[in-house]
């Protein structure tokens, strides 16, 4: 039943709304997302909708992990920062799409449990962290490609900071409601482009941001 559905979210919510990279297509018909929603609402994993996932957080809407993914450019074997783990799902989306991934959880409790369950799904190569995103991850910089699934007030420095030169950036920015954006890290300064409107939970961060 589930596979059914996977089908059909792909083709009626991605692809129809142009998803084209082959490789998001790919691994989006291949992570079993209903196994990162709460038990009870495993037959609505595959609605066009961000779901809650317990502890106040969610999972992203498919079509919206999917054109993050899409931004991301991704080639295999790139190393990726993801700033809020949350499920698991676009960790894993990643990983599917063989990015070497690293990603970090605020809340404990979450990131131990997707720590588990990604292990659990054979995506035991991605590295969850526990810790403040905000402040990237500097003992794993430099990355490719950031991917923040938390919005920020504004961009976060220290992420960016940890990107290559010609690395992209892609985070929802702004309060209540965001603009998705790729930044793109070049010799002459950051280059950003806008994609769509988004609501993302905020990035939790300490006093004064
Ligand atoms: N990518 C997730 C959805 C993210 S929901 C998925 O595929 O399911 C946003 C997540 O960001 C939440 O789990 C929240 O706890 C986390 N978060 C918020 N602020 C953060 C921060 N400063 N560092 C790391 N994670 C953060």
């Amino acid at each position: 039943m589930y596979d059914r559905l996977r089908e059909r979210m792909v083709s009626a919510q991605i692809e129809a709304r142009g998803i084209e990279d082959p490789a998001v297509l790919k691994a989006l018909r291949k992570v079993e997302r209903h196994r990162f929603v709460l038990e009870e609402s495993r037959e609505h994993a595959y609605e066009d909708h961000a779901m809650s996932i317990g502890l106040g957080q969610t999972i992203s809407q498919p079509y919206v992990v999917a054109a993050m993914s899409e931004a991301l450019e991704l080639e295999a074997g790139m190393k990726v920062l993801e700033i809020g783990t949350g499920s698991g799902y676009q960790a894993a989306v990643l990983a599917e799409m063989g990015a070497v991934v690293h990603t970090i959880e605020i809340v404990p409790d979450l990131a131990r449990r997707s720590a588990a369950l990604l292990a659990e799904l054979g995506y035991g190569s991605v590295k969850v962290v526990e810790g403040d995103g905000y402040l990237g991850l500097p003992e794993e910089a430099p990355f490719d490609r950031v991917i923040i699934t938390a919005a920020p007030p504004k961009t976060p420095q220290p992420p960016l900071d940890q990107l290559v030169e010609g690395g992209l950036m892609v985070l929802p920015v702004g309060e209540h409601r965001q603009d998705l954006v790729v930044l793109k890290k070049t010799p002459s300064g950051v280059v950003r482009r806008d994609l769509f409107r988004v609501r993302f939970v905020p990035m939790v961060h300490g006093k004064g941001y």
